[in-house]
């Protein structure tokens, strides 16, 4: 059991949750920083543990955002930077998106160098996005990931649509990370994580009730009709407890400091989410359409340039089969308690 104190950024969302909920469990003290008491006060209640508290911080970008926090907190020695805005639709795509994740990353940084000098590892979210060439859209055994970057800029993403603004939004957030421990030689070791699409059950029941981005679409599969087509849609994909548990080995990891962590434990297509519904819940055997293909590549694992993600984390990811039969198990209960 641990007794040092990790302060999480961005406390309210589906992966920080979990994330949460397992450092608890290892005797960690959390601080977890919201947007709002409300929101804090919901934390705290579901969490009920007297080892979490929460600190208020409305704006990532503003510069210096962090500093009073941090400078309240000097026991903390582990920041989890999880926070960044995750939707496919904004207004403004710099406004909304570019500037929230890429400012607010650095914003964090600078303030733990300036307040924070204590702090041993530092932790940013990314996504396997930032790491996406496109060459494996043509050719699935493709190798990119831990050595590869989007190649689509800045600029661009300006006037992109917003699903492209997201992805750059990651890519120039964790560059900037690097960028800082390279110029600024702070004290602490960095780690990226970069997950796939993440789905699984909510940490809290209460939270089917407000699903996030990609919980949402996994569970759109329970709105398909007989007739209607399965979406031609895929990609890699990760349990959020496999993703929660990879953040944690990320610091308590020696040989993940310093390392981009690629984690995803399967690749999938909604053909195959739709057949795992049908073979577990026998009651929605006859509401949705039954798949008509799944291509081959997607039932196995194809490297993603994780070998050494894989080496520093150790983790044993769990089935695609049992994440999506415990998301939408968890669904099904909460709507029938409703
Ligand atoms: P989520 O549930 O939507 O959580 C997002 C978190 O970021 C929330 O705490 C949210 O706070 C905060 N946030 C969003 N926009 C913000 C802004 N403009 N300023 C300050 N805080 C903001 O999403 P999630 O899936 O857990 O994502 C967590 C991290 O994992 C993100 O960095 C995301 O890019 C990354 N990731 C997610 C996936 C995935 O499949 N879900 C895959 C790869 C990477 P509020 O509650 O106050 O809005």
């Amino acid at each position: 059991m641990s007794s040092q104190t990790v302060f999480i950024s961005g406390a309210t969302g589906y992966i920080a949750q979990h994330i949460i909920v397992q450092l608890l469990s290892s005797g960690y003290n959390v601080i977890g920083q919201v947007r709002s008491s409300a929101k804090g006060d919901t934390l705290s209640k579901d969490f009920n543990n007297k080892n979490f508290s929460y600190e208020i911080v409305k704006v990532l970008e503003e510069e210096g955002a962090f500093d009073e926090v941090l400078a309240k907190h000097p026991e903390v020695s582990i920041f989890l930077h999880t926070a960044s805005p995750v939707s496919f639709h904004v207004e403004d795509n710099e406004r909304d998106m570019l500037i929230p994740a890429v400012n607010g990353t650095k914003n964090v940084l600078a303030s733990i160098k300036r307040v924070a000098p204590q702090m041993k590892r530092v932790v940013v979210t990314s996504s396997v996005v930032a790491a996406s060439t496109f060459a494996e859209l043509e050719d699935p055994t493709y190798v990119g990931g831990e050595n590869t970057w989007l190649p689509i800029t800045y600029e661009e993403a300006k006037t992109s649509d917003s699903q492209i603004a997201y992805a750059v939004s990651k890519k120039y957030a964790e560059l900037a990370a690097w960028d800082f421990v390279k110029q600024e030689q702070p004290n602490f070791e960095l780690s990226t994580v970069l997950p796939g699409y993440v789905f699984g059950p909510q940490a809290f029941e209460s939270g089917v009730a407000n699903l996030n981005l990609t919980a949402a679409y996994l569970a759109s599969a329970l709105q398909l009709k007989k007739d209607d087509k399965i979406p031609a849609a895929g990609g890699l994909s990760v349990d959020v407890r496999d993703i929660a548990l990879a953040h944690i080995l990320a610091f308590e990891n020696k040989e993940a400091a310093g390392k981009r962590l690629v984690g995803y434990g399967n690749r999938f297509n909604f053909q195959q989410v739709v057949d795992i519904i049908r073979r577990n819940f026998k009651d929605l055997v006859n509401t949705l359409p039954v798949a008509e293909f799944a291509p081959d590549f997607f039932d196995s694992y194809v490297p993603y340039g994780d070998v050494e993600s894989r080496k520093a984390l150790g983790i044993d990811y769990i089935k695609f089969e049992k994440t999506v039969v415990d998301q939408i198990a968890q669904i099904l209960d909460y709507q029938n308690k409703a």
